[in-house]
This record gives C-alpha cells, structure tokens and sequence, in this order.
C-alpha cells in the first residue's frame, strides 16, 4: 500500500479519460453489496469487481480485484471476500467501496505510461503487458507531445510487436487504434499538467479497437 493523497480512484481516472475520447471500460461505485448486485444486473453479466481506494495503488495484490462473476450470488460473496481480504492486508485504508464493470473479452494485453522526466517533461511508455513488461522492459518512449507518426514508431519497435500482428492463434491487435490511443493519451496529458502520472494497464487490444480495463492516474 502507498499512502497517497494524490491517487485517483479508477473509477474517477476513467471518468476523466473517458470525456478526453480514450477508450475505457466504464466502472461504476457501490459503497454497498446490495449497490454492487443492482449495478451488475443493469450492466449485464459476467462482471468484474475491484476494490475503491485512495490507498490502495496495487488492487490485486491485496485480493481486491474478482473477475468473471457470472450472477448476483457470485457478486454478493465477491462484495464481502474483497472488503474483508483488503481489510485484513491493509487495516489503515480507507475504503470508498467496491467498484463494478463489465468483464472484458480476451485480447492482446497491452499499456501506455506516462511519468515525468525532469528534463523533458511528460514521457509516453508503450509496451505488451504482463511478463514482456516486468521482465523483459520491452518497451518504447517518447516525449509528449506525441503524433501519429510518433504513435506507429512506438508501437512497430518493441520486440514483442509480432505479438501484435497475431499469434497462436491469437486475433492481431489494431495497430490503428492503438496509434489513436497513444495520441489521445499524449493530448490529455499535455491539456492537464496537473498529472503526474498516468498508467492504463492492461489496454486488451482488439482486431477493431483498443479499451483499457484498468486506469491509474495520480495528482501533482
Ligand atoms: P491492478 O490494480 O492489480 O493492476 P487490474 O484492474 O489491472 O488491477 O486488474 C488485474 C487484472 O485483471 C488485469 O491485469 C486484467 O488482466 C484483469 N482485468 C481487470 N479488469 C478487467 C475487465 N474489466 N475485464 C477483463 N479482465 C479484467
Ligand atoms: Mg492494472
């Protein structure tokens, strides 16, 4: 756990992503379970929940974070086993509540970062997510503000980028879309210099779009 005032809840990180154009998969708070059931039902199963808290920046380290809940049972149990495991890893959080979204199909994992650099400025990271990123540092930078050509550079030099091109199997990635993003992203950061990091990760890439599940974006 970081104790910092300056982190914005996921759901809020994606409330102002999402009025910037970036694409999200929308999370709605319940502060309570019976909110958390209503919620899932108007959104549709399978959802996910995840723990809302300013001082909690790692979710799932702390079992905060329960994916694929098929039904209202399975959002109830869910509700109680995050709270009481978070609670337990972190008895001094304050904890706004549960939030819920849809659960998101597979796609290629990937995140953009951004962090600022005392001689440059706002950086934009790209790279694959899970593994290729934590082990490997398979990734690329470049300084906002980023353009499209920018954008496709980032993308095309990482090693993993046949990874995006599809794989086993796997469906390829829009390359387009990810471009788009890094943009959106690049022109956010530049209108709100009051941030002072921003962290979509993972974004599950698609054969047509690019939606980031997960959001963190913390305050000057
Ligand atoms: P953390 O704070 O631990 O980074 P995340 O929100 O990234 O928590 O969730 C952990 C993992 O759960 C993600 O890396 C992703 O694989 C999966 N996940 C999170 N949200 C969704 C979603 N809406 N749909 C599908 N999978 C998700
Ligand atoms: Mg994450």
């Amino acid at each position: 756990m970081v104790m910092s005032q300056n982190l914005l809840t996921e759901v809020e990180s994606k409330e102002l992503l999402k009025k910037a154009g970036i694409p999200v998969v929308e999370a709605k708070l319940a502060r309570s379970k019976k909110e958390a059931i209503a919620i899932s039902r108007e959104m549709g199963f399978p959802v996910v929940l995840k723990i809302s808290s300013t001082d909690v920046v790692h979710k799932s380290d702390s079992g905060g974070v329960k994916l694929g809940l098929a039904n209202a049972a399975q959002v109830g149990k869910s509700y109680s086993q995050i709270i009481s495991s978070v609670k337990q890893a972190y008895p001094e959080a304050r904890i706004d509540g549960v939030s819920v979204q849809t659960m998101a199909p597979p796609g290629v994992e990937v995140i953009v970062g951004m962090s600022k650099d005392a001689q440059f400025g706002p950086v934009l990271m790209f790279g694959l997510g899970g593994i290729l990123v934590e082990v490997l540092k398979d990734v690329s930078f470049r300084i906002v503000p980023v353009t499209e050509r920018d954008a496709r550079e980032m993308i095309k030099e990482i090693k993993g980028y046949p990874v995006l091109q599809g794989y086993r199997g796997q469906k390829p990635a829009s390359i387009p879309a990810l471009e788009q993003l890094i943009v959106k992203v690049s022109q956010f950061v530049e209108k709100n210099p009051q941030i002072k990091e921003l962290d979509l990760n993972p974004i599950f890439a698609y054969p047509d779009k690019a939606v980031a599940v997960d959001a963190r974006i913390i305050l000057e």
